[in-house]
């Protein structure tokens, strides 16, 4: 087995959709990116990779490649999930953290889970995803962006049917 932790963050901009766990949720600002800034979903492939321990996601997927301008960070996840079988792992269970001022998250958590989830080909019960405020203190506090931490254990594919 093996453990990856990730972390991003991204600031708010005007005309920017907010993209969370391949969720678009409803607010006046978006998250600015070379991608679709889904600091979530950066957060898990980044613990993919390190679980892989292979770097990070800008070693993989460089802010500078225009193939990946303006792309679902839903397709990034679904590569870094691929290394991970070829590498003979399975996700095994992801725990996730959002902390943001604003907008409220609650509504749409468990479609992040469940896109999570199906990128990963595993239950939306193993993709954990908790939002929090920052009680209004630092960058967050002010509302200028956003961060994401996540943590991902890795099985050898097939050794973690055990729920
Ligand atoms: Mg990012």
């Amino acid at each position: 087995m093996r453990i990856g932790f990730g972390y991003d963050s991204h600031r708010f901009a005007e005309g920017r959709r907010l993209l969370l766990g391949g969720v678009e949720v409803t607010y006046e600002k978006g998250l600015l990116g070379h991608s679709d800034a889904d600091a979530l979903v950066h957060a898990v492939v980044d613990a993919i990779i390190g679980a892989l321990g292979e770097g990070d996601i800008g070693r993989h997927f460089p802010d500078t490649d225009p193939r990946l301008k303006g792309i679902s960070s839903l397709v990034i996840l679904k590569r870094a999930a691929e290394m991970a079988i070829h590498r003979g792992y399975a996700v095994s269970n992801v725990d996730s953290t959002v902390i943001l001022e604003k907008p409220r998250l609650a509504p749409f958590i468990e479609e992040m889970r469940r896109n999570i989830a199906k990128v990963l080909g595993t239950e939306p019960s193993r993709v954990n995803v908790k939002a929090k405020t920052n009680e209004t203190m630092g960058f967050i506090g002010r509302g200028e962006g956003i961060a994401a931490f996540a943590v991902v254990t890795l099985a050898r594919a097939g050794a973690d049917e055990v729920a």
